[in-house]
């Protein structure tokens, strides 16, 4: 016996010294750090005069040269692999540049707030365990909630991002309605052809893909008519089927529409319908008076999602979902194992109860710090300088000669070359080419849709990074393009 421990005990201390190295001393780590950290500041050092789309042939693939063996590699050579393979090609979210799609920027106050997350690695999913980390995201989705208008009956949870968000809704929308299986093939969704796809992927997880989707028309702004909705909603009734979700947008990622949410509120309402307001994009520009005059109504609504890795220039990696009535959540998402019996019987309600996560990163710290520390102020700031960014754009744009779409909702600008007497067919050439132009150009980074059927380019301005600066370099950019047609 005595014989038989001592073998295991030297075998056991064998392994601590091969695996010691998963644990680094105080100078290790110092070093670790520096080497990190000197590698993030070349990045940003270099990212205002880098292109904001890098494009590369057969981007990361070099990533494949360096497999992952039975011993590493020098962390010099590890980083410069990440440096060369990785941040360098592709889209330039982090750049205030970056106008195409929507991105946030990447606020290096979270960055650093997930650095310490990870390292206290404090559990976040369960009160019992996490009541810091639990408590500080009820607070942060609160405070959320608050923005939205909800009652104190509110609840909801910081996700991945708007996709999962939006999944939790559809949940708690379709068990709020006890829809059964036998009853998905008449349950109606109501949404727009502007609807981002997330809503459908989450209709089609939901396990709803039998459900019939309507795409109700829109008004000359892209926006859902809330008399088409009523109209549309009378019919299905009358074939017996069951109207039951309305999803709203609050800010279109084609054209940053916001639908007109009060109106369609006052549908849903009276037929008895859910009405989930995806604001993923559009959410936290309710901190601006602009904001809240578009979104208003957004408070009546049974859910809304707002992505703080867009409106609020968090790095990706954070969707909100609330509810205005915890109960909805609950009912959908709580559940218990016989392990987790330590952990009944708490006040504060769990980010498990109310999502379908469990373990998740201690996400409520990366916004927390940054607006506990800065205040609410220079996001308010931030978000109405972008607000009137676009409009600005859209001005200068039309001088240049585009035809530009409605006056923004938002931040998103929609504009193409049309110049009189060219057909739509050569003005969705010549667009094409434009925009093909600001890709080899570089210095900024800008997308293009199709908007009634023509080939329409779009300018959204949204990272914390984007400043006057960079919407007249787009607008030179813009200009030189048009000036070699
Ligand atoms: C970005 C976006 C989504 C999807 O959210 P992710 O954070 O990318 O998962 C859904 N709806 C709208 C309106 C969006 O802008």
């Amino acid at each position: 016996m005595k014989g038989e421990s001592e073998e295991l005990r030297s075998r056991i201390r064998e392994l601590e010294a091969a695996a010691r190295v998963l644990e680094p001393d105080l100078e290790e780590r110092e070093q670790l750090r520096a080497e990190l950290v000197a590698t993030s500041e070349r990045f940003l050092g270099a990212l205002d005069s880098s292109p904001a789309f890098v494009e590369v042939a057969d981007p990361a693939l070099g990533l494949l040269d360096t497999p992952i063996g039975e011993t590493g590699i020098d962390l010099d050579r590890a980083l410069g692999v990440l440096e060369d393979q990785v941040l360098r090609p592709g889209g330039h979210p982090a750049s205030g540049a970056h106008l195409a799609y929507l991105t946030g920027g990447g606020m290096y106050h979270a960055a650093l707030a997930d650095y310490l997350a990870a390292v206290c690695n404090k559990y976040a999913g369960i009160f019992f365990t996490g009541p810091g980390p639990v408590r500080m995201e009820n607070q942060v989705v609160r405070w959320v909630a608050d923005l939205v208008g909800y009652p104190a009956t509110a609840a909801g949870s910081i996700l991945s991002g708007g996709s999962l968000a939006n999944l939790t809704a559809v949940v708690a929308a379709r068990d709020a309605h006890e829809l059964r299986g036998a009853d998905y093939a008449s349950a109606v969704v109501y949404l727009t052809s502007q609807t981002h796809h997330a809503v459908h992927k989450a209709v089609r997880i939901a396990g709803l893909a039998e459900a019939p989707i309507r795409q109700v028309a829109l008004d000359e702004r892209l926006r859902m008519r809330p008399d088409a909705l009523a109209e549309i909603i009378a019919a299905d009734r009358a074939r017996g089927l069951r109207p039951w979700l309305v999803v709203a947008n609050a800010g279109t990622t084609d054209a940053g529409a916001v639908d007109p949410l009060d109106a369609l509120a006052d549908v849903a309402e009276r037929e008895g319908c859910w009405f989930h307001v995806d604001a993923a994009y559009g959410g936290f520009f309710l901190l601006t008076e602009d904001g809240r005059k578009v979104l208003r109504g957004i408070e009546r609504s049974d859910s809304a999602v707002l992505d703080p890795h867009k409106s609020l220039f968090l790095p990706w990696g954070a969707g909100v979902v609330v509810a205005r009535d915890v109960n909805t959540l609950t009912a959908a998402f709580a559940e218990t194992g016989h392990y987790l019996q330590d952990a009944q019987d708490v006040a504060e309600v769990s980010p498990s109860d109310v999502s379908p996560e469990l373990t998740k990163p201690f996400r409520a710290l990366r916004m927390w710090l940054p607006l506990i520390h800065l205040g609410v102020a220079p996001f308010r700031a931030a978000l109405e300088e972008k607000l009137l960014l676009a409009r600005y754009f859209r001005h200068e744009v039309a001088r240049l000669g585009f035809e530009v779409g409605p006056p923004p909702d938002l931040s998103v600008v929609t504009y193409r070359w049309a110049p009189p007497g060219t057909t739509p067919e050569r003005a969705d050439e010549l667009t094409q080419k434009i925009l093909d132009g600001v890709r080899r150009d570089g210095r900024v980074f800008l997308s293009s849709t199709r908007i009634d059927g023509r080939f329409t380019l779009r300018m959204a301005a949204l990272a914390h990074r984007t400043h006057l600066a960079t919407i007249d370099t787009a607008l030179e950019v813009l200009g030189e393009q048009v000036a070699k047609l």
